[in-house]
């Protein structure tokens, strides 16, 4: 397999050029930006030495744009203007996301914009989630600039392993609007793979468990030294540090026996909430207390015991994509080095427990669980910016989640490129023309694991034009697939012969839910067999109809060959066939085949005496005798 090398040897700034090249963790809940100084990957902190910029931006009445800490101070009071979790929305449309009822946004539904990615109306005008990420984007870039005093010269940031083209290139673009220059985009596991790689120098295989606010990833990756490979990865997009807010929220409401809250009282512990959890990592005890806008006092202590209690489904929720991403690797608990943690969730020690005991190994620390991505993006945004040190020569894998392939006759899925393959990829293949005298070819490229078409998703459709003329089966066209080192896809159609191309970069409207990528991989196990029944069944029909054209146009050529009686057999042959091909009774399909074989068999024997009395025609009987 191929490697990409992602720096070439001998670019190497001079030491007084050092470039300024930065990291961003773009995360659901909280973002960050670092860099790396004398050689040290360090996160850049704001002026008041906090470290994490809260994902937050509120598009205020009087047209100020707030981010971070001071949007989310005006969570409760401004809902609909204070957009939280935008990661959520990027490169997806409205009818991807779940929950969209339960959200205080007014989203912006354009008619004629079906595929489109879901925008938010706000007190500024309509936002897309481009726009809201390049606001946190920007936020972060003054940061930086501020504190490196100077331009910088690119960025690598992270985007979760599972993120589809769409998504991917909704982050580029949200990246180019901030202004920033996109050295690469990185997945989130390997990023935090390469803090700990140049850190421990570590060698084998790794899982990435990142537990964030909203969040479960899991990654396996494969290090050796200097090359990074992910293996697998799987997660639940609707599970993290703000569902064990949640189960300590309703604890409360119990506990307190509160009447239903008003919308400011119900933020107010929910912030309780999530600051007891957070207390209770370092605590056997966190005290909650709060007056609420009815004049009602809280005052309740949350014990780690009952912590656990309410929250202990939780934690073993995400052991179950675990163990898949684990298989999906071919490997079992015992095989993994060593776990990295990930996100600021990963501080519970519930989760640090159920890991350990899952793996049976402690799992790695040293690095603060919020920063590691960031610091793994810095220092790739080092190297990719030129100041490598010599010997470092990094290599850099990663894997598509969902196979690609093409839509093929009967539509089948042809699958160019299986999923998990790693990143960059590129693969091409030969297809031919189905009918003879085919000038155009559709392409429809589609992902997912499933044998049909219409139970995968389609991404794309493109036509290829100016084929010669030919017999079916005769042209030869070859479709290439490129997958680049950022995860997007550009297919590309070529007639061998007279060198016609068409080529398309794949860039859906928008994404798909990696709850949908599960389900999509689960239909495609549970569904084997039948999808095997199926694509044999397709292939009879395809068969069937290739033989159904080839039988019509001979009579079309040839008809004069026939008797009457000779004729009405055919005829009838054909028509048996034509009536069962769209069943699908595979049987009934071969037995018409087989019979119009049959019965066409002395037609076919006259048709070829006939094209060598002619291409004998005005020999000489010598010649033909030798023949
Ligand atoms: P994301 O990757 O989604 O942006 P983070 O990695 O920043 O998220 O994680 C945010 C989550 O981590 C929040 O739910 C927060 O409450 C939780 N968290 C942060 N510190 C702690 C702590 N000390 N104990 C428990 N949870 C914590
Ligand atoms: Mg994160």
């Amino acid at each position: 397999m191929a490697l990409l090398q992602i720096s070439e040897p001998g670019q190497s700034a001079a030491p007084h050029e050092h470039r300024l090249a930065i990291g961003i963790d773009l995360g659901t809940t909280n973002s960050l930006v670092a860099t790396v100084r004398s050689g040290m990957a360090v996160v850049l902190n704001d002026e008041l030495g906090r470290p994490l910029l809260p994902s937050v931006v509120r598009y205020a009445s009087d047209g100020k744009i707030e981010v971070g800490y001071a949007a989310q101070t005006q969570l409760a009071a401004d809902p609909r203007n204070t957009i939280v979790s935008v990661k959520r929305f990027m490169g997806r449309g409205l009818k991807d996301l779940e929950h969209v009822d339960s959200m205080p946004y007014d989203f912006a539904v354009n008619g004629n914009e079906a595929g489109g990615m879901v925008k938010l109306r706000t007190a500024q005008g309509i936002k897309s989630p481009v726009e809201v990420s390049a606001d946190i984007l920007r936020g972060l870039r003054a940061r930086a600039e501020l504190a490196l005093g100077g331009q910088l010269t690119g960025a690598v940031i992270t985007v979760p392993a599972y993120f589809d083209d769409a998504q991917r290139q909704a982050t580029k673009d949200a990246a180019r609007l901030a202004g920033l220059n996109v050295l690469r985009l990185l997945n989130e596991p390997t990023a935090a793979a390469i803090a700990y790689g140049l850190d421990n120098a570590a060698e084998g295989i790794y899982a990435v468990y990142d537990l964030g606010g909203g969040t479960f990833d899991i990654s396996i990756l494969k290090l050796t030294k200097g090359v990074f490979q992910v293996l697998a990865t799987g997660g639940d997009s609707a599970l993290g540090g703000d569902d064990f807010d949640h189960r300590v929220f309703c604890w409360i409401l119990e506990q307190a026996r509160l009447k239903p809250l008003s919308h400011e009282d119900a933020r107010l512990l929910q912030v309780r909430a999530r600051e007891a959890k957070e207390y209770l990592t370092a605590h056997g005890e966190a005290p909650i207390a709060a007056r609420l806008s009815t004049g009602e006092f809280v005052d309740l202590r949350l014990t780690t015991g009952i912590f656990n209690e309410i929250t202990h489904t939780l934690v073993r929720k995400t052991l179950g994509p675990t163990r898949k991403a684990l298989r999906d690797a071919r490997l079992s608990p015992d095989e993994i080095t060593g776990v990295v943690m990930v996100g600021g969730a990963t501080r519970m020690p519930a989760i640090q427990k159920a890991v350990e005991d899952f793996f049976g190994c402690e799992p790695l620390n040293n690095l603060d669980p919020d920063k590691v991505v960031a610091l793994g993006a810095a220092t790739q945004a080092n190297l990719l910016a030129g100041n490598r040190a010599a010997g470092d020569d990094w290599l850099l894998l990663d894997v598509i989640p969902l196979s690609l392939g093409l839509e093929t006759m009967g539509g089948l899925v042809e699958k160019l490129i299986p999923r998990n393959s790693t990143i960059p990829v590129a693969r091409a293949q030969d297809f031919t023309t189905f009918k003879d005298g085919q000038t155009a070819m559709a392409l429809h490229v589609v992902q997912g694991e499933r044998e049909l078409v219409s139970d995968c998703r389609s991404l794309a459709r493109f036509e290829l034009r100016g084929i010669p003329p030919m017999v079916a089966g005769a042209a030869r066209i070859r479709v290439a697939f490129q997958v680049d080192a950022d995860g997007l896809l550009a297919v590309s159609a070529r007639e061998q012969t007279t060198g016609h191309e068409a080529h398309i970069e794949v860039k859906p409207s928008y994404g798909l839910s990696d709850d949908e990528i599960a389900a999509m991989l689960k239909a495609g196990y549970t569904h084997a067999s039948d999808d095997a029944f199926r694509r044999a069944l397709r292939e009879v029909q395809v068969e069937a109809q290739r033989l159904v054209e080839a039988v019509q146009s001979a009579l079309r050529e040839d008809a004069h060959l026939l008797s009457m009686l000779e004729r009405a057999h055919i005829d009838n042959c054909l028509a048996r066939l034509q009536s069962v091909l769209v069943g699908d009774d595979r049987r009934a399909i071969e037995a018409a085949m087989d019979a119009l074989s049959k019965g066409t068999a002395e037609f076919a024997a006259r048709r070829m005496n006939q094209s060598v009395r002619r291409a004998l025609a005005g020999k000489r009987i010598e010649e033909m005798d030798r023949l």
